[in-house]
């Protein structure tokens, strides 16, 4: 038994059932037990691979994507380039490379990164070009990145808002009860609850939903898309978000739990497995347009990507290789794209002022 499954056993039988937030919450972001403090959670060796850890050719085009919001907003001097969540670093490594070339962008920019696993900050800082090495932060969270000063902010999330811990109900006996985890017979378990505050986030479609609907909400995303609106509307910039989930809001369960590349339970071995469930893209959207955010897609992100040049860089990088090497950028650029791979399952969603321009991509 895991020492967090211990830990989390003990407290449920002394105080009752956590919400299913509470528990993913826990797994993932103990601060000495958490999934996100273990040596090896991306790539092949770890649970899962993201993006920019398949391909360079992800973080450069997505480095060329936020250098145009930046010449579009007038090439300011000063602009924050904040990553949510940045695993190993490898994203803002590749945008930080992929842009040298456009004038002034680097100069301009002061790195910040939003993380709360210490073993994962250590990676990233390890990641960092010279030049912004000595100039960049870390931040627990978006709140404490300072805003106060008039410089614009460009922000890059990939796989973040998954990670983000959701509340679960589930229609039973004609009404709603919120899914919990208790302990039965020594063990984790979901179990039953009175609905929390947070159940008057869902709408009334999906309440209406017929008897074992089960029904999902993720206060922490709302939360943070509050904070990115306040950021952009005072100060300006741009955001992009990337992830899978969903474009409509729907019933439906899709917290899952990953551990060397496959689907197993998530209440087994607590802090040993990633956990996540499918951004709700139709409440986020909502949320920043609410702000008065202007809220571009979600568009699928093979879509996104070929629209802003993925299939170019493509041929340009294969050009530089052998026959084996460029097999291998056009596996990668189909794993990107395909839509039996990240194509049409992944996401992606850009928030900014009405002011600035429409971005490339939507
Ligand atoms: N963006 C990276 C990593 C995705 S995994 C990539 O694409 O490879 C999720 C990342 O978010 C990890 O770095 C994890 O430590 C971080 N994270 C998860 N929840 C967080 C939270 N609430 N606040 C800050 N960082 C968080």
């Amino acid at each position: 038994m895991t020492a967090l499954k211990q830990q989390l056993i003990k407290r449920i039988e002394a105080t009752g059932p956590i919400t299913l937030a509470a528990y993913m919450a826990e797994c993932l972001m103990h601060p000495e037990h958490g999934y996100y403090q273990k040596q090896a959670v991306f790539g092949a060796e770890g649970d899962f691979t993201t993006a920019p850890e398949v391909s360079q050719m992800f973080g450069e085009m997505i480095g060329l994507w936020l250098a145009d919001r930046w010449i579009k907003m007038g090439r300011p001097d000063a602009v924050k380039l904040i990553e949510l969540g940045a695993g190993r670093g490898t994203l803002m490594a590749d945008i930080l490379r992929a842009t040298e070339p456009v004038e002034d962008f680097q100069a301009a920019i002061t790195v910040h990164f939003v993380e709360t696993s210490t073993q994962l900050r250590a990676q990233q800082a390890e990641r960092m070009p010279i030049a912004h090495a000595t100039t960049t932060q870390w931040h627990d969270t978006l709140a404490s990145v300072p805003s106060d000063d008039g410089v614009p902010s460009l922000i890059i999330a990939n796989e973040f808002f998954d990670a983000l811990p959701i509340h679960q109900y589930e229609k039973s006996g004609g009404k709603w009860v919120e899914r919990m985890v208790g302990s039965i017979d020594g063990e984790l378990a979901l179990v039953g609850g009175p609905c929390g505050p947070q159940f008057s986030l869902i709408n009334d479609a999906i309440k209406a939903g017929p008897e074992g609907s089960i029904a999902e909400v993720c206060p922490a995303a709302l939360t943070v898309v509050g904070d990115i609106a306040e950021r952009l509307n005072t100060g300006g910039g741009a955001a992009l978000v990337v992830d899978y989930g969903y474009r409509k809001a729907a019933a439906g369960d899709t917290f899952q739990a990953m551990q060397n590349h496959a689907f197993t339970d998530p209440f087994t071995a607590p802090g040993e497995a990633d956990l996540t469930a499918h951004v709700n893209f139709e409440m986020l959207k909502t949320a920043a347009t609410e702000k008065g955010l202007n809220a571009l897609g979600p568009a699928m992100q093979g879509m996104f990507l070929m629209a802003i040049g993925l299939g170019a860089r493509a041929q340009v990088l294969a050009g530089q290789g052998d026959e084996a090497f460029q097999a291998s950028i056009l596996s990668d650029l189909k794993r990107l794209t395909a839509t039996d791979q990240m194509g049409t399952l992944f996401k992606v969603l850009a928030l900014q002022p009405h002011e600035l321009p429409a971005p490339p991509g939507f």
